[in-house]
């Protein structure tokens, strides 16, 4: 695996490679990173993974500097899954200069999640579209427990006619039923068996015919969490918010244990 830290040496390196598959990460890797990776080495190309705690996509500087980081762990999961190239870029290296594609941020950007951590996608999306300008690749893969993200993502490289596919890979998640997820590391036992136990209620809620959002949020109350964010049906093909469950739309959920965010959708 080749390490690079420097964005030059990292174009240089990569100028003949046609076909890279990314996944970008912000480090803290688990098994969702893992099956992104075990993905993308499916295709047959060079895989390149960046680890990049980007600051401008978080609303709150506490949650920049708690973020969990574990680079020696990561690289050893990613020398174990024989990935072929490591970005590890610095701030600056992606800050100064000036892409030649602007960001296009579909309004769908302003719901769930977008109404909650103000300037989050615009910073997300600032940064993806730094990253395929430099690598350029064929296929970019992203999680489907960030639903969101990965829409907003697959509008921009649409829009802005990116020459870059996306696999959407999905959510991988515990034998408790959580979603992996690096901030699940700053959750206590206790908080890991509330957050198991939402997961089983809302699971549960999805076989149910018919729904009603407001009793499941004060069930969801009673187990101990802080503040739900939201509870909310959205039709995943027409991103239209939904009062109904079916093969179309998803339950999706932002909720407060302690201080850690959890975001989910089932
Ligand atoms: P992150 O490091 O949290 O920014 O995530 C990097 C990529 O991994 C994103 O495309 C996420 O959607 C994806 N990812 C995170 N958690 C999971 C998971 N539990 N299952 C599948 N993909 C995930």
């Amino acid at each position: 695996m080749k390490i690079f830290k420097s964005k030059h040496k990292l174009k240089k390196a990569i100028q003949n490679q046609k076909s890279l598959s990314f996944v970008p990460t912000m480090g803290g890797l688990h098994k969702g990173h893992v099956s992104l990776i075990k993905r993308s080495k499916k295709f047959k190309e060079k895989v390149i993974v960046s680890i990049f705690v980007n600051p401008t996509q978080f609303n709150q500087k506490k949650d920049f500097i708690n973020y969990p980081r574990n680079l020696k762990k990561d690289l050893s999961i990613l020398k174990k899954l024989k990935v072929d190239f490591l970005f590890i870029p610095n701030k600056r290296d992606m800050f100064t200069f000036r892409p030649k594609k602007s960001v296009y941020l579909n309004n769908f950007s302003k719901k769930l999640c977008g109404s909650f951590r103000k300037g989050h996608f615009e910073g997300v999306l600032n940064i993806v579209n730094r990253f395929l300008e430099i690598i350029k690749p064929k296929r970019i893969f992203l999680g489907a427990k960030d639903f969101q993200q990965l829409t907003l993502i697959k509008k921009h490289i649409i829009k802005k006619k990116i020459n870059t596919k996306i696999v959407s890979c999905k959510t991988i998640r515990e034998k408790n039923g959580i979603a992996c997820s690096s901030r699940n590391d700053l959750l206590s036992q206790d908080e890991i068996k509330k957050a198991s136990k939402i997961y089983k209620i809302l699971s549960n809620e999805k076989k149910k015919p018919s729904i009603n959002l407001k009793a499941v949020k004060e069930k969801i109350i009673k187990i101990g969490v802080k503040n739900i964010d939201y509870l909310e049906i959205y039709n995943v093909n027409t991103l239209k918010k939904s009062n109904k469950l079916n093969k179309n739309t998803k339950l999706f959920i932002a909720y407060h244990l302690k201080d850690v965010r959890i975001i989910d959708n089932i």
